[in-house]
């Protein structure tokens, strides 16, 4: 696979970064995550603006000079995606810190920055379907969130507490954690957002210490428009035990049903434990709006002829 590396494409195991990079050791990289969908011949990068944005965000909060423009960057998406000869994938750009100084307020001209850009077939970041359900645990993680300045920014050393708790989810049989505030109430999953449905009304909680996520954005677009209310409220686990649906968001898992929280089925009578009709009727919606061309401005349409070049 090729990946592109400061300008370049090169063949992945060939872009070598030392042992000694300050974000090997220190967990300063950001990353975004992104998906491209296949639409017969042609292929679209869904948000694609939406999320370079975000990536520059993320490098400014971790005081990153970044070097290449957004149109640059989404050049260089196109360029992988083309030169993997991908259609359906998942984007990671990264912008990482290499060898120098080993202090963590390292210079610029001490330590060299470099943005990556690799992509993947990654169909289902689940095993689990959109139609079928998976279950997860509170209680086991905490979102961390006292530095307020990052708790917006895809920063790779914030995944080693996500990494834990999801560990811990697994252990305890789950398939996923969600992680609470210092309040105790509802953040989000370890890499998704999470919703509940409740007498035809759908929750979902602030992004005071949860990622403003763009799937979270894209489905309460989708739900407003359809005429359903959405409330950011705090939440607690009892608010999910109770609930009659729910599901997260997330580039990666795109729209996920939970049938289960803390061993509980969600849900009542014959349908608890199951996935809920509106749950199904988003995740239906969801996958029609990441293959609709004109469905954001930010969606960057990939014709036949420069994918296949
Ligand atoms: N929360 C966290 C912590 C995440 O890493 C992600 C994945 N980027 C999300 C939520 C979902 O965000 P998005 O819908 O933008 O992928």
């Amino acid at each position: 696979m090729k990946a592109w590396i400061d300008g370049e494409l090169v063949d992945e195991e060939n872009g070598l970064v030392s042992a000694m990079s300050h974000t090997l050791h220190y967990g300063t990289g950001v990353f975004e995550g992104i998906r491209a969908y296949g639409v017969n011949d042609d292929t679209l990068v869904f948000r694609l603006m939406d999320h370079l944005e975000r990536l520059e965000r993320s490098a400014r909060a971790m005081h990153f000079d970044i070097k290449f423009s957004l149109e640059q960057l989404r050049d260089a998406v196109i360029d992988v995606l083309r030169h993997n000869d991908l259609q359906d994938a998942y984007i990671r750009p990264l912008i990482y810190v290499g060898a120098g100084s080993l202090a963590l307020n390292f210079h610029a001209s001490a330590n060299p920055l470099s943005t990556m850009i690799a992509a993947r077939k990654w169909d289902r970041y689940f095993e689990a379907d959109g139609l079928s359900g998976i279950s997860v645990v509170t209680g086991i993680g905490r979102r961390l969130t006292s530095q307020t300045e990052l708790h917006q920014a895809k920063v790779a050393g914030a995944y080693a507490n996500s990494y834990v708790a999801t560990m811990a989810a697994q252990k305890a049989g789950a398939d996923e954690a969600i992680l609470v505030d210092e309040n105790d109430c509802i953040s989000e999953a370890s890499a998704a957002n999470i919703f509940h449905v409740q007498d035809g009304v759908l929750y979902t909680p602030t992004c005071r210490t949860a990622l403003a996520g763009i799937t979270r954005d894209t489905i309460i677009l989708i739900a407003r428009q359809r005429g359903l209310k959405v409330c950011e409220v705090e939440l607690t686990a009892d608010d999910l035990y109770g609930a009659a649906e729910i599901f997260l968001t997330g580039t990666a898992c795109e729209v996920v049903p939970v049938t289960a929280v803390d061993g509980k089925s969600i849900g009542e009578g014959a349908g608890a434990g199951t996935v809920g009709p509106l749950t199904q009727e988003l995740h239906t919606a969801y996958q029609r709006t990441v293959r609709s061309r004109h469905s954001f401005s930010s969606n960057t349409w990939i014709g036949k002829q420069t994918i296949a070049a």
